[in-house]
């Protein structure tokens, strides 16, 4: 049974709590915002200026972390005032600028990054509309004899995220998406060889936020990347969470720094073909998920196992789609080009090590290291090895793929597991045994399980779902959302308001 309602109890309380509301005016009318009341941002109090000097940095590209941490809190302090009308802004923003600007934009990241095709930097910018946003953000309820209760994804407040070389502009336009739709500001630090462009990108979004909504530095950057401004960025009071994009060393660092991390860490996809797949199908998907952006994806397909009796049928049907295969001296040009060998780890093998210079680069780059030359537009490069070779166990972003042959499903599914290293990224089957896709999937525990289709169809290109440059593996969000980036809260009215 209900307890009796004190009604002049209540009175008393909503007065109260209305008197501490202002109905919604500055609290101070000299201050150009009002710290609310919620608790995300009680931890942080800004240095008594408040507001970053304008002369620190200008439309969100900043000198300095601390400059870029002070002023994005003051951007999250007033999109939480403007409301979630602003957040949908900035979406539509970021959204219908890497559109628009996709072919400029794409161009400036390759200058600058130098790794990877053109046609797909500028495709990379123009699917950036398939990232999810404010829509994302429901609150769930609950209703009962006891009243209701509402749960609601509320924001941390800045959120610091590091992004790759690999795919720097998608990577941080991707993040704000999400970040802000979640009702937060984002301070990025970007990888040092494409952080040009990632300020370039920065500076004219929030020009077009300022001008559109009146938020200043909602999204920050640092101009100069460091590893120290790295250090600044993670350990700032005002810095919540962490968004962490790249390779097995930021993601070690991110997590040793005491925040919460997100970590989008690295891969090495294998793919399993077996005798009931469909070869043309598989050659075609192969060469389609390898193929793109030069291989830089970390969900790319890295390596293939496929069955003895079908793999010469396989690698047949990969030449018929247009891949060009390697002699084994061309592929002993091409492994002693790609890698260097340092001294031995453990058991005192020499273990390889990706050569920089070849990473992201043009299918005639690499066909020019192995000794020969391709058509105009091949798209890769394939050659058999055995699987203790250098690029099936290294994550080697080239527009290159070896083919392994196995004896059983079993020893592919072994195999393909030994090759993942267990960063529980991406892999891929094809296949139409059931039995086959459901050892795989249960055996490699990857986040992305994709049968019969390129890699691009986990993340919503050609499969069902929806799209984001951040996946987080080693951490367990998954494919990042506007929800990943978000605090839930529980509102609770206790015996009333449930109207049926
Ligand atoms: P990277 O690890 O070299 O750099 C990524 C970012 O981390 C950069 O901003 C870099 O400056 C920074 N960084 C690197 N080492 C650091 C350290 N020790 N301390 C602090 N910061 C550090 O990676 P990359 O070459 O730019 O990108 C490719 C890697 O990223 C691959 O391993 C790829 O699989 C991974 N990646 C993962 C995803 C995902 O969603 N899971 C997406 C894209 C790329």
């Amino acid at each position: 049974m209900s307890s009796p309602v004190n009604e002049t109890l209540i009175r008393e309380v909503i007065q109260e709590v209305l008197g501490k509301l202002d109905h919604g005016k500055p609290r101070h009318a000299n201050t150009t915002s009002v710290a609310p009341t919620t608790p995300q941002n009680v931890s942080y109090t800004p240095p008594s200026c408040g507001v970053a000097s304008p002369k620190a940095g200008k439309h969100g590209v900043f000198d300095t972390a601390a400059q870029a941490c002070e002023a994005a809190h003051e951007g999250f302090l007033q999109l939480q005032k403007k409301g979630i009308e602003a957040r949908r802004q900035v979406e539509r923003i970021v959204k219908t600028m890497c559109e628009d600007r996709a072919n400029e934009w794409g161009k400036i990241e390759l200058e600058e990054s130098k790794i990877g095709r053109l046609d797909h930097k500028i495709g990379k910018l123009q699917i950036i509309g398939l990232v999810p946003g404010v829509d994302w953000i429901r609150p769930d309820g609950r209703s009962g004899d006891h009243g209701i209760t509402l749960e609601e994804y509320t924001p941390f407040g800045v959120v610091g995220a590091i992004t790759p070389s690999t795919h720097s502009i998608p990577t941080l336009a991707g993040n704000i998406v999400n970040i802000v739709a979640a009702g937060n500001a984002v301070v990025f630090n970007a990888h040092p060889s494409a952080s040009r462009c990632a300020a370039m990108a920065v500076r004219e979004f929030n020009k077009a936020i300022e001008h559109e909504t009146g938020i200043q530095n909602l999204v920050s950057i640092i101009q100069e990347p460091t590893l120290d401004s790295f250090k600044e960025l993670c350990a700032h009071e005002a810095v919540r969470l962490l968004c962490v994009t790249g390779g097995p060393g930021v993601v070690k660092a991110a997590m040793q720094t005491g925040k919460r991390a997100i970590c989008a860490g690295p891969g090495n996809p294998p793919v399993l073909v077996d005798d009931t797949a469909c070869l043309k199908r598989a050659a075609e998907s192969i060469i389609q998920g390898a193929a793109f952006d030069n291989n830089l994806l970390c969900i790319g397909e890295k390596e293939v196992f496929a069955l003895d009796n079908i793999a010469s049928d396989l690698m047949g049907a990969m030449e018929k789609a247009g891949a060009i295969r390697l002699n084994p001296s061309q592929l002993d040009q091409l492994t002693k080009a790609a890698f260097t060998f340092t001294e031995g780890q453990g058991a005192g093998c020499p273990h390889p090590v990706v050569n920089k210079d070849l990473i992201g680069k043009d299918v005639s780059v690499l066909a020019k290291a192995a000794g020969l030359n391709v058509p105009d537009g091949t798209q890769l490069l394939f050659a058999e090895t055995d699987a203790s070779h250098p690029f099936v166990e290294e994550e080697q972003m080239m527009p290159f793929i070896p083919v392994v042959r196995v004896g059983s499903v079993e020893e592919g599914i072994a195999q393909s597991l030994r090759a993942e290293h267990q960063y529980k990224h991406t892999s891929i089957i094809h296949s139409h045994d059931v039995n086959h896709m459901t050892a795989m999937a249960r055996a490699l525990d990857t986040t992305l399980f994709i049968k019969n289709g390129p890699c691009m169809a986990g993340l919503g290109l050609g499969g069902e779902g929806y799209l984001s440059f951040s996946i987080a593996t080693p951490t367990g969000e998954g494919v990042t959302n506007p929800k990943t980036f978000t605090r839930v809260r529980r509102c609770v009215m206790v015996d009333n308001l449930r109207i049926y």
